[in-house]
Protein backbone atom coordinates (compact mmCIF):
# COMPACT_ATOMS: atom_id res chain seq x y z
CA UNK A 1 0.00 0.00 0.00
CA UNK A 2 2.76 2.44 0.92
CA UNK A 3 4.66 1.75 -2.55
CA UNK A 4 1.03 2.70 -4.55
CA UNK A 5 0.74 5.61 -2.41
CA UNK A 6 4.00 6.61 -3.46
CA UNK A 7 4.13 5.48 -7.39
CA UNK A 8 0.60 7.43 -7.12
CA UNK A 9 2.05 11.17 -7.45
CA UNK A 10 4.10 9.91 -9.81
CA UNK A 11 1.83 8.57 -12.46
CA UNK A 12 -0.59 12.00 -11.62
CA UNK A 13 2.70 13.87 -12.59
CA UNK A 14 3.91 12.11 -15.59
CA UNK A 15 -0.05 12.50 -16.67
CA UNK A 16 0.01 16.12 -16.33
CA UNK A 17 3.22 16.07 -18.10
CA UNK A 18 2.37 14.66 -21.21
CA UNK A 19 -1.08 16.73 -21.05
CA UNK A 20 0.97 19.91 -21.04
CA UNK A 21 3.41 19.08 -23.70
CA UNK A 22 0.27 18.62 -25.83
CA UNK A 23 -1.27 21.78 -24.97
CA UNK A 24 1.94 23.28 -25.53
CA UNK A 25 2.00 22.63 -29.29
CA UNK A 26 -1.30 24.42 -29.85
CA UNK A 27 -0.09 27.44 -27.28
CA UNK A 28 0.38 30.93 -28.37
CA UNK A 29 4.06 30.94 -27.04
CA UNK A 30 6.38 28.25 -28.41
CA UNK A 31 9.67 27.78 -26.73
CA UNK A 32 11.99 29.30 -28.71
CA UNK A 33 14.41 31.10 -25.98
CA UNK A 34 17.63 28.97 -27.35
CA UNK A 35 17.05 29.95 -30.80
CA UNK A 36 18.72 33.22 -31.67
CA UNK A 37 16.91 33.05 -35.16
CA UNK A 38 13.61 32.70 -34.26
CA UNK A 39 11.50 35.66 -35.45
CA UNK A 40 7.66 36.22 -36.52
CA UNK A 41 9.20 39.93 -38.71
CA UNK A 42 12.57 39.34 -39.66
CA UNK A 43 12.00 38.28 -43.39
CA UNK A 44 16.12 37.81 -44.00
CA UNK A 45 17.50 34.21 -44.59
CA UNK A 46 19.05 32.01 -42.31
CA UNK A 47 21.88 29.55 -42.80
CA UNK A 48 23.01 27.54 -40.33
CA UNK A 49 24.66 24.05 -40.66
CA UNK A 50 22.91 21.05 -39.27
CA UNK A 51 25.54 20.89 -36.32
CA UNK A 52 23.85 23.91 -35.28
CA UNK A 53 20.79 23.64 -36.08
CA UNK A 54 21.49 20.30 -33.74
CA UNK A 55 22.17 22.28 -30.77
CA UNK A 56 18.92 24.49 -30.86
CA UNK A 57 15.88 22.71 -32.07
CA UNK A 58 14.09 19.92 -30.48
CA UNK A 59 15.03 16.84 -31.27
CA UNK A 60 11.36 16.13 -33.14
CA UNK A 61 11.51 19.04 -34.54
CA UNK A 62 15.10 18.73 -35.96
CA UNK A 63 14.41 15.23 -37.22
CA UNK A 64 11.27 16.60 -39.19
CA UNK A 65 13.00 19.93 -40.69
CA UNK A 66 16.56 18.78 -41.02
CA UNK A 67 16.28 15.51 -42.13
CA UNK A 68 12.88 15.57 -44.17
CA UNK A 69 11.77 13.03 -41.92
CA UNK A 70 7.83 12.58 -41.36
CA UNK A 71 5.67 12.96 -38.20
CA UNK A 72 3.00 10.04 -37.24
CA UNK A 73 -0.13 10.87 -39.34
CA UNK A 74 -2.89 12.00 -36.68
CA UNK A 75 -0.12 12.59 -34.17
CA UNK A 76 -0.04 16.31 -34.22
CA UNK A 77 -2.43 18.74 -32.22
CA UNK A 78 -2.85 20.95 -34.94
CA UNK A 79 -4.30 18.58 -37.50
CA UNK A 80 -7.81 19.12 -36.32
CA UNK A 81 -7.60 22.82 -35.17
CA UNK A 82 -10.21 25.00 -36.31
CA UNK A 83 -9.05 28.27 -34.58
CA UNK A 84 -8.08 31.97 -36.46
CA UNK A 85 -4.81 32.78 -36.60
CA UNK A 86 -1.44 31.92 -38.72
CA UNK A 87 1.21 29.03 -38.66
CA UNK A 88 5.06 30.24 -38.40
CA UNK A 89 7.78 28.14 -39.06
CA UNK A 90 8.84 26.08 -35.64
CA UNK A 91 12.48 26.66 -36.85
CA UNK A 92 12.72 30.16 -37.97
CA UNK A 93 9.28 31.40 -37.09
CA UNK A 94 8.79 32.58 -40.99
CA UNK A 95 5.04 33.05 -41.62
CA UNK A 96 4.30 29.82 -43.84
CA UNK A 97 0.12 29.57 -43.62
CA UNK A 98 -3.14 31.19 -42.37
CA UNK A 99 -6.25 29.62 -40.65
CA UNK A 100 -8.76 30.16 -43.71
CA UNK A 101 -6.48 28.12 -45.81
CA UNK A 102 -7.07 25.59 -43.57
CA UNK A 103 -9.21 22.10 -44.69
CA UNK A 104 -9.33 18.81 -43.57
CA UNK A 105 -8.00 16.50 -45.84
CA UNK A 106 -8.18 13.54 -44.04
CA UNK A 107 -4.52 12.73 -44.42
CA UNK A 108 -3.61 12.76 -41.10
CA UNK A 109 -1.34 15.57 -41.62
CA UNK A 110 -2.06 19.73 -41.00
CA UNK A 111 -3.59 20.58 -44.19
CA UNK A 112 -3.78 23.78 -46.90
CA UNK A 113 -4.46 25.06 -50.10
CA UNK A 114 -2.24 27.98 -50.24
CA UNK A 115 0.96 29.55 -48.45
CA UNK A 116 0.88 32.98 -46.92
CA UNK A 117 2.61 34.80 -49.70
CA UNK A 118 4.66 33.16 -52.94
CA UNK A 119 8.03 33.50 -51.10
CA UNK A 120 7.03 32.09 -48.20
CA UNK A 121 7.76 28.42 -49.13
CA UNK A 122 10.36 27.22 -51.93
CA UNK A 123 9.89 23.79 -53.84
CA UNK A 124 12.00 20.91 -54.88
CA UNK A 125 12.08 18.04 -56.63
CA UNK A 126 11.62 14.70 -54.48
CA UNK A 127 12.05 11.32 -55.95
CA UNK A 128 12.78 9.80 -53.23
CA UNK A 129 10.74 6.33 -52.29
CA UNK A 130 10.18 5.73 -56.39
CA UNK A 131 7.50 8.67 -56.10
CA UNK A 132 7.73 11.52 -57.41
CA UNK A 133 6.63 14.37 -55.34
CA UNK A 134 7.21 18.06 -54.46
CA UNK A 135 8.96 18.97 -51.71
CA UNK A 136 7.60 22.19 -49.59
CA UNK A 137 10.77 23.81 -47.23
CA UNK A 138 10.31 27.45 -45.62
CA UNK A 139 11.32 30.33 -47.58
CA UNK A 140 13.66 31.34 -44.90
CA UNK A 141 15.07 28.85 -43.40
CA UNK A 142 14.84 25.76 -45.90
CA UNK A 143 13.71 24.19 -43.28
CA UNK A 144 11.43 20.81 -44.90
CA UNK A 145 7.78 21.07 -44.30
CA UNK A 146 6.02 18.35 -45.88
CA UNK A 147 4.88 18.46 -49.45
CA UNK A 148 2.36 19.90 -51.94
CA UNK A 149 -0.01 17.51 -54.02
CA UNK A 150 -1.93 18.66 -56.68
CA UNK A 151 -5.56 17.09 -55.58
CA UNK A 152 -6.41 19.91 -52.85
CA UNK A 153 -9.78 21.79 -53.01
CA UNK A 154 -10.63 25.44 -55.02
CA UNK A 155 -9.07 28.24 -55.49
CA UNK A 156 -6.13 26.73 -56.01
CA UNK A 157 -6.69 22.95 -56.15
CA UNK A 158 -3.17 22.10 -54.38
CA UNK A 159 -2.88 20.02 -51.11
CA UNK A 160 0.12 21.27 -48.88
CA UNK A 161 0.18 18.32 -46.55
CA UNK A 162 2.76 19.75 -43.39
CA UNK A 163 4.24 17.79 -40.60
CA UNK A 164 2.40 19.75 -37.95
CA UNK A 165 5.58 19.34 -35.73
CA UNK A 166 7.56 21.81 -37.91
CA UNK A 167 4.47 24.49 -37.42
CA UNK A 168 4.04 26.81 -34.59
CA UNK A 169 0.49 27.85 -33.93
CA UNK A 170 -0.72 31.80 -32.99
CA UNK A 171 -4.19 32.45 -32.84
CA UNK A 172 -5.45 35.88 -34.19
CA UNK A 173 -5.22 38.67 -32.11
CA UNK A 174 -8.36 39.90 -30.07
CA UNK A 175 -8.38 43.31 -32.40
CA UNK A 176 -9.09 41.14 -35.02
CA UNK A 177 -11.71 39.24 -33.40
CA UNK A 178 -13.03 42.20 -32.66
CA UNK A 179 -13.09 44.06 -36.57
CA UNK A 180 -14.89 41.17 -37.45
CA UNK A 181 -17.83 41.72 -34.79
CA UNK A 182 -18.37 45.20 -35.53
CA UNK A 183 -17.99 44.34 -39.24
ZN1 LIG B 1 11.79 28.52 -41.32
Amino acid sequence: MKRILILLPLALGLQFCTYSQSKKQTAMEPSNQNNPVHSNSDTSNVNKTDAEWKKILPADVYQVAREKGTERPWSSPLENIKDKGTYYCAVCGNPLFISDTKFESGCGWPSFYQPVSKGSVIYAPDNAYGMKRTEVMCGRCKSHLGHVFDDGPPPTGLRYCINGVVLDFKKAQEAEKQYKKEN
